[in-house]
């Protein structure tokens, strides 16, 4: 052989090198890497996004999404009127994952105006990297699928996906396509049925119904940190606005009806609709035309308690856009990579993956770090060859730590700990709440005072807080039901959920580190 035979690139296409003076040998190129993405939310969209950035020609990647539909030559997401009901929440990214996307991914994604710091470094915001983000979810399909476009030049199929009878030489196929995952479904027999027996109590899993009232702020959204963080009935994540949940126990809960012209109607707590305002204070379906009952209910437990909530983060119910409702649970997955044929892998991601409860806000983190955990598996270990088992187990690892870790998390938010170390759920502390006597001095005072111990503690990590002037009167404006309620839901467990964090690979190059300055320093005497 008188070639040198050298790799080029990460995805090495063979590259002859002929002798001084011979012939100018072709190329030959490795075959690419072919990639399927059931499923197209941030999660899918993501994934495919970055690994065309890492892998470039070498890879050829197609994703499904039934949400989108062709407008001429374009992919665009459907709207209202075609039965899509565009997410609007607001979402908080941690800058060990937002740091860790595609450079040209991040550049889209914040761009001045679209995203705000409210959050505190943390662990998995470390100061090297910048405080968490908050970004509205829609923002990112929008910026991500326009990417894959014009960009990456990804191929789009506005349709569901359907897993095919053979995998005709397709090597991966990613399935992202939520918490209620079909094509996972589909693929049961190699994935194992996901059990909710670990999150369950007295044998029954544990669901929360949230209530989502979308409202514009007045407040800088970071001044309402340390109020979020005092109690665990309200969240407020927002953007100059945005959601803040509230945590319902089952009797409030039986009151989140959608009243239509005779009656009740599937609505609401049904298909997630959003009630929007439309005068006199009620609130009501676009598609149904139903409203919302407890606006009109003169008797509602539940209005009053509604209102209270706005009212301590400085919204009042002309600020409230849309109200929607949502049902959080838990379940375990034992794998999430199997061998689907004999060269094709499939991988679950995203919510299809892990499905969180968002009260401590890491759903699309550890969404984004399972996409980020492949996309670079798949850049190390793609040779041109058909995959094995075993290039997987470190990406296999990270999907089993990052169970480990956020379901953990999750749990502990879901059932937590009293004093004494024992589990208490959300439920029986806001219940304990609305019953019994009441000292209202007692009330304000200790939830004034945890306030301000949070506001003291984050100080240094985060951007100036409101006076302390302006807390008391947020925790003075609360009726007295409500202060007893914040005060039985306990703060934020911060301790029992921080710590350590699962790190997952970067698709962002290493900068080389500076080579020492020779200057001032001869070899020569
Ligand atoms: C109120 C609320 C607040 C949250 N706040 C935070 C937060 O602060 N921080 C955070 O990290 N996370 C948060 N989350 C969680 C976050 O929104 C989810 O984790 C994230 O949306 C998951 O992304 P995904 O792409 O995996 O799934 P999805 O967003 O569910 O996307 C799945 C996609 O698959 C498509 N699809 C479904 N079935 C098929 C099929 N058969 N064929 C083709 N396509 C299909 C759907 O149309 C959809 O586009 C929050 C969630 C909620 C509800």
């Amino acid at each position: 052989m008188d070639e040198k035979t050298v790799l080029v690139g990460r995805i090495a296409p063979t590259v002859k090198l002929p002798k001084q003076g011979s012939r100018v040998v072709p190329l030959r190129q490795a075959a690419p890497l072919r990639v399927d993405v059931a499923g197209g939310g941030p999660v899918g969209l993501a994934f495919a996004c970055t690994v065309k950035s890492l892998l470039g020609d070498g890879v050829m990647i197609r994703v499904h999404d039934r949400r989108w539909m062709r407008q001429g030559d374009r992919v665009v997401w459907k709207g209202n009127a075609e039965g899509n009901n565009r997410r609007e929440q607001v979402v908080t990214l941690q800058s060990n994952v937002w740091a860790s996307l595609p450079l040209a991914v991040q550049q889209r994604l914040f761009a001045p105006g679209k995203f705000s710091e409210m959050w505190p470094l943390g662990p998995d915001s470390p100061a090297s990297k910048g405080r968490p983000r908050n970004i509205k979810i829609r923002w990112i399909e929008d910026c991500l699928l326009d990417m894959a476009q014009d960009v990456y030049g990804i191929e789009l199929v506005a349709d569901a996906y359907a897993p095919p009878a053979k995998f005709d030489g397709l090597h991966v196929l990613a399935i992202a396509d939520g918490a209620r995952s079909a094509t996972r479904e589909a693929f049961s027999a190699q994935f194992g049925t996901p059990s909710r027996e670990l999150f369950s109590v007295d044998g029954s899993p544990l669901d929360e119904r949230v209530l989502g009232i979308r409202v514009t702020a007045k407040s800088p959204d970071e001044h309402t940190v340390p109020l979020t963080v005092a109690q665990n009935r309200f969240l407020f994540n927002s953007l100059g606005g945005g959601f803040i949940n509230m945590r319902l126990t089952a009797e409030e809960a039986s009151e989140i009806v959608a009243l239509g012209e005779s009656g009740p109607v599937s609505c609401i707590g049904k298909f997630g609709c959003t009630m929007r305002p439309s005068g006199n204070g009620r609130f009501v379906c676009d598609r149904h035309r139903s409203v919302f009952k407890p606006s009109v209910d003169k008797l509602s437990y539940l209005w009053p308690r509604i209102l209270d909530g706005l009212r301590f983060f400085g919204v009042g119910v002309a600020d409230v856009v849309g109200i929607n409702s949502f049902t959080l649970g838990m379940q375990q997955m034992s794998k999430f990579t199997a061998q689907l044929a004999p060269s094709t892998f499939g991988f679950l991601l995203g919510d299809a993956a892990n499905s969180l409860h968002f009260w401590p806000g890491r759903g699309l983190n550890t969404g984004l770090k399972s996409a980020l955990s492949l996309a670079v598996n798949l850049q190390k270990r793609w040779r041109g060859n058909a995959f094995r088992a075993a290039d997987f187990a470190q990406h296999e690892g990270i999907m089993q730590q990052l169970q480990y870790r956020e379901k953990s998390r999750a749990w502990t938010t879901m059932l937590m700990p009293d004093s004494e170390g024992t589990p208490r759920g959300i439920e029986d502390r806001i219940r304990e709440g609305l019953q019994g006597p009441a000292d209202r001095a007692a009330l304000v005072k200790t939830l004034y005072e945890r306030v301000l111990e949070i506001k003291k503690r984050m100080g240094d990590r985060m951007g100036p807080l409101a006076t302390d002037e302006w807390y008391y009167g947020r925790v003075n404006a609360m009726d007295t039901r409500t202060l007893k309620v914040m005060v039985e839901s306990g703060a934020w467990i911060t301790r029992e959920i921080g710590g350590e964090e699962v790190e997952v690979p970067s698709a962002v190059p290493a900068v080389a580190p500076e080579q020492p300055s020779n200057r001032g320093l001869s070899l020569v005497g």
